[in-house]
């Protein structure tokens, strides 16, 4: 197949398989049916097709009219795309017995998901205990499953000629995950005594615990912070969601490219997500407004996604447009995310004015979900650099990310808390280059950079590029320098 064929082929498939999870999740459809999706383009991920893009690779000339990071791209798309198709059964299996699995509590049965969503509302730290060893049961039957899942990967990427998972990745998305882990680790010691300080005054303030009794099951009540729902009303996410953009000068109401789906639908996923079924023609932002700071950063984090790809050239390519450096998108996310961090956005927005509780509670949280990850990626690489998946690392895992958090972590959750291709290094990548551009906003525009409409300007220009520079060539084509966790540190720093 040509170049040119193959990559309409693959904006054919990016569409269909967006509009099932846009259809499914919006609760407009009663199945998510990706099994005979990923049959009918099954040509685009086979090791022919790999072969066939590696050999456009080794022989790019203007023939392909693609240039090398491009076809890199489409390479990482179909060894990514071809390691789903390896392992699909299995994961079918995992899901239907996870979607299945059900948890006897206080009388009455309760999904294994649901259980979750019971966990963040229970104001019982000893219930929370209880419920989270009934969910852990649930895992461990589990884990024979997950751990198949992993050898078939491995055997996968072998003969896909990888020596390895990590190599696999390493490769195609040319990003080099271990040296990632240096100044991740520096990170983590630079923030420790920050951090260990905000939580133990914060869990002992907010939900009564004590930082020595801290556990896993106790992040996602204190992560809510409902005490502060009042100036998170769900009637008025939208309005304020049209006020950041017009801020930046971006009118939504005329983004006809862009649509807001607020519709409830009763089995329309609670969380906002974004589905780029066209990038940039059709790019659908969905939530069922609950209310809550989460529920708006959420929203915020799915807006950025959806104002980077709504303003993304179409005269790019389909790799350029969608299949770049997944921190890219992150970074934009983020950069609206963490609007609820802002102390001047709360004040100028929000109207919210004696918001300091508040914005130290958003600081540790974000200081939080950052660590975390870097004790997954910590984890991760152990894992992946391990030649098989052996109990060990169960309690490698749980020491990492207990190490990290300060929450108690149970081993139980080493193969389920984990995501494939190293998305925790995209987030962690993300958040450094988040940090970075904010600050340069600020100093560029002020720090009310929100409202300017020179720095919307500057983000269209950024957004207009889609996916054609990964974080790195961004940071210096902005004259950021190269990615570095200096201005992430100084965000936790002035509190230290
Ligand atoms: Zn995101």
């Amino acid at each position: 197949m040509p170049v040119e064929e193959y990559r309409k082929q693959v904006e054919a498939f990016s569409t269909d398989l967006s509009r099932e999870h846009y259809m499914y999740f919006s609760g407009q459809k009663d199945r998510l049916e990706l099994a005979c999706l990923y049959e009918r383009y099954s040509d685009l991920y086979s090791l022919d097709a790999v072969t066939e893009i590696r050999r456009w690779r080794s022989e790019a000339s203007p023939q392909y009219s693609a240039i090398p990071q491009s076809l890199d791209k489409l390479l990482a798309f179909a060894v990514e795309h071809h390691l789903q198709m390896a392992t699909r059964g299995i994961s079918e299996q995992i899901s239907e017995y996870e979607s299945k699995a059900q948890i006897t509590w206080q009388g009455r049965m309760l999904g294994f998901y649901e259980s979750f969503v019971v966990l963040a509302n229970e104001p019982d730290p000893s219930a929370r205990r209880q419920l989270a060893l009934r969910a852990g049961e649930v895992i461990s039957r589990g884990n024979d499953l997950r751990t198949e899942r992993i050898a078939r990967q491995r055997e996968a990427c072998v003969a896909l000629g990888f020596p390895s998972y990590l190599a696999a990745y390493t490769s195609t998305r040319h990003i080099d995950y271990t040296s990632l882990f240096k100044p991740i680790m520096e990170f983590l010691q630079a923030t420790d005594r920050f951090y260990t300080t905000s939580l133990r005054r914060a869990l002992a303030n907010e939900i009564g615990v004590g930082l020595e009794d801290a556990h896993r099951s106790d992040v996602g009540y204190f992560s809510r912070l409902k005490r502060f729902d009042p100036h998170f009303p769900k009637e008025d996410l939208v309005a304020c969601y049209n006020a950041s953009m017009a801020g930046l000068e971006i009118d939504v109401a005329r983004q006809t490219n862009i649509t807001l789906d607020i519709e409830p639908r009763p089995r329309k996923h609670p969380r906002a997500f974004c589905s780029p079924i066209m990038i940039p023609d059709e790019i659908k932002l969905v939530i069922t407004p609950h209310g809550g700071a989460d529920d708006y950063a959420a929203f915020l984090h799915e807006a950025g996604h959806a104002q980077h790809m709504g303003w993304t050239s179409r005269r790019l390519t389909i790799e350029d447009r969608a299949l770049g450096d997944r921190s890219v998108s992150e970074a934009y996310a983020f950069l609206f995310n963490y609007f609820i961090a802002d102390t001047d956005w709360l004040t100028d927005i929000l109207r919210f004015k004696n918001h300091e509780d508040f914005h130290q509670l958003q600081k540790l949280l974000k200081l939080h979900i950052i660590r975390r990850y870097a004790g997954k990626l910590r984890y991760e690489l152990e894992l992946h650099d391990s030649p098989s998946v052996h109990r060990d690392l169960a309690s490698t895992y749980a020491r990492y990310l207990t190490e990290a958090t300060r929450f108690q972590y149970d081993p139980v959750e080493y193969l389920y808390d984990l995501d494939d291709g190293f998305y925790s290094a995209d987030y962690l990548r993300a958040w450094i280059f988040e940090a970075q551009l904010r600050d340069h906003l600020r100093r560029r525009f002020g720090r009310s950079w929100f409202k300017s409409k020179k720095a919307g300007l500057f983000l269209m220009e950024l957004w207009e590029t889609g996916e054609r520079y990964g974080a790195d060539d961004l940071a210096a084509q902005i004259g950021l320098g190269s990615l570095d966790t200096g201005a992430l540190l100084a965000e936790f720093h002035d509190a230290a």
